[in-house]
């Protein structure tokens, strides 16, 4: 993060309330919040916001950023199939692994997005090489990151449920104390939390990790402080999997290891048993909700309003670009709050687009453990903050400002941003990288194919559609 620190005061802001909205003026000293009224004085350093509305920033709670260089091109597939062939492809030039960290880190701070939790693919004998090119690229442009690598120790054979397959499943080619080893020397290496940069332990998930490999991260979580996240039970045939592999569902397995805390935040949570939904409250743990990605896979809608009305904590990703195939949090949010009129009759149960904002930013922080110090605007609070330019034709006429902003299709909205009072964002750019430079990579480095063949979806197919009952 950049080491300013300068105090200054965004003048003329307009917040919403209980009761609607009001204009107030926000100081800003050291990184936090030291007053919101209107009309504050003496100002330092004012920050016209008039005709703005100044949020809290949101939370990207799941993607995987190396997913940008596939985006738009993988088929429609469901996700074992559509791993198979993203495994084919994925980049293994930890200079791309930065560049697309960059660019996905870009793409949440313009759509409004202050924290990024980047469960990131290892390139397979890089691993360590890996973690600190996501660093690099999150410390240059300023965005607090929870970088957190994807462990596995079971190979892909594993993740679907037998359904009477007798092929050889191998063993993977990482040994689960090598795995741990690596998270160890990350979390020295590079967790530092007040410097905005933090280290997780992020087991894929049940369908391709042992015990030990869970058992082992929640020990170091225990011992270093450190958030814990994992996708759960995003398809089917995971929750047929875990069925077959315990005896029992995957969220009463992942309860009985210890793994389910109020610093776990889980992905997907798709196919979740109505037995299951308590175990999560009680627990305190957080569900990542990404709709877009779940329709694009076709691996079903998350039952969100049992979650929200059962008291779980809802956070939203925008899980990797080759599943999305963005990185627009607001899109994300849009969707993932109008999909679920469809799944309850009861109106009085949908999602306001001010519950959305409160999800998209609290829901995230409260998922982070940093509820006491991110996802609101209150004094004290540390300035992680967005404005919206209202004047933008997207967001015209001015009706309800949060309304349009969450179900219209905000374009180019982010006026200013900060991270730890840092400005990461100005006049609409991003100030802090050379972000005209980066889409010159990004585009010189493109593969120009779209003509493709990934060897291992032809492989898993049979086995898929067998087990899946496909015809
Ligand atoms: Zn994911």
């Amino acid at each position: 993060m950049l080491e300013c620190h300068l105090p200054f005061t965004i003048q003329n802001a307009l917040i919403p309330t209980e009761q609607g909205y009001c204009t107030v003026d926000v100081q800003v000293d050291e990184g936090r919040i030291t007053a919101i009224e209107p009309d504050l004085f003496p100002l330092k350093q004012p920050i016209d916001a008039t005709n703005q509305l100044l949020l809290p920033g949101f939370v990207n709670a799941h993607t995987h950023s190396s997913e940008l260089w596939q985006r738009g091109i993988i088929p429609p597939l469901p996700l074992e199939l559509w791993l198979a062939e993203l495994y084919d492809f994925t980049p293994l030039d930890p200079e791309q692994i930065y560049l697309s960290a960059l660019g996905t880190a870009v793409e949440t701070l313009l759509s409004g997005g202050t924290t990024i939790v980047d469960h990131l693919v290892l390139i397979p004998g890089q691993e360590a090489e890996t973690i600190a090119a996501a660093v690099r690229a999150y410390k240059e442009v300023g965005i607090r990151a929870f970088v957190a690598p994807l462990l596995q120790d079971l190979s892909m054979e594993s993740n679907l449920p037998a359904g009477g397959y007798d092929g050889v499943i191998r063993p993977y080619v990482c040994s689960t104390e090598g795995l741990l080893e690596l998270v160890e020397w990350a979390v020295e290496q590079f967790h530092r939390p007040a410097e905005g940069i933090n280290i997780m332990v992020a087991p894929t998930g049940i369908q391709l990790c042992s015990d030990a490999l869970f058992a082992g991260c929640i020990e170091l979580s225990d011992r270093h402080h450190l958030c814990r996240h994992a996708h759960l039970l995003e398809t089917k045939a995971q929750s047929n999997l875990a069925l077959e592999k315990y005896g029992c569902t995957a969220v009463e397995h992942l309860h009985q290891l210890g793994f389910l805390s109020p610093q776990t935040s889980l992905a997907h949570c798709v196919w979740l048993e109505d037995t299951d939904i308590p175990l999560l409250a009680k627990t305190r743990s957080t569900v990542v909700h990404n709709p877009l990605s779940n329709l694009r896979l076709g691996s079903g809608i998350a039952p969100l309003l049992k979650y929200r009305q059962a008291g779980i904590n809802i956070a939203f990703g925008c899980d990797g670009s080759a599943s999305n195939d963005s990185q627009d949090l607001l899109e994300v949010i849009k969707i993932g709050t109008m999909l679920h009129n469809t799944t309850n009759l009861d109106y009085r149960h949908w999602i306001k687009p001010i519950e959305a904002a409160q999800m998209a930013s609290l829901g995230g922080a409260i998922g982070l453990n940093l509820a006491e110090q991110l996802g609101t605007l209150t004094v004290g609070k540390t300035a992680d903050l967005v404005l919206y330019d209202l004047t933008r034709c997207s967001l015209s006429p001015r009706t309800d400002p949060l309304g349009l902003l969450i179900w219209g299709r905000p374009t180019q909205a982010v006026s200013s941003l900060w991270v730890d009072g840092k400005q990461l964002v100005a006049n609409g750019m991003v100030s802090t990288i050379d972000v005209d430079g980066l889409k010159q990579e990004l585009f010189q480095r493109s593969q120009w194919s779209s003509d493709r063949h990934s060897p291992t979806v032809k492989q898993t197919e049979v086995r898929y559609r067998q087990v899946m009952g496909l015809p």
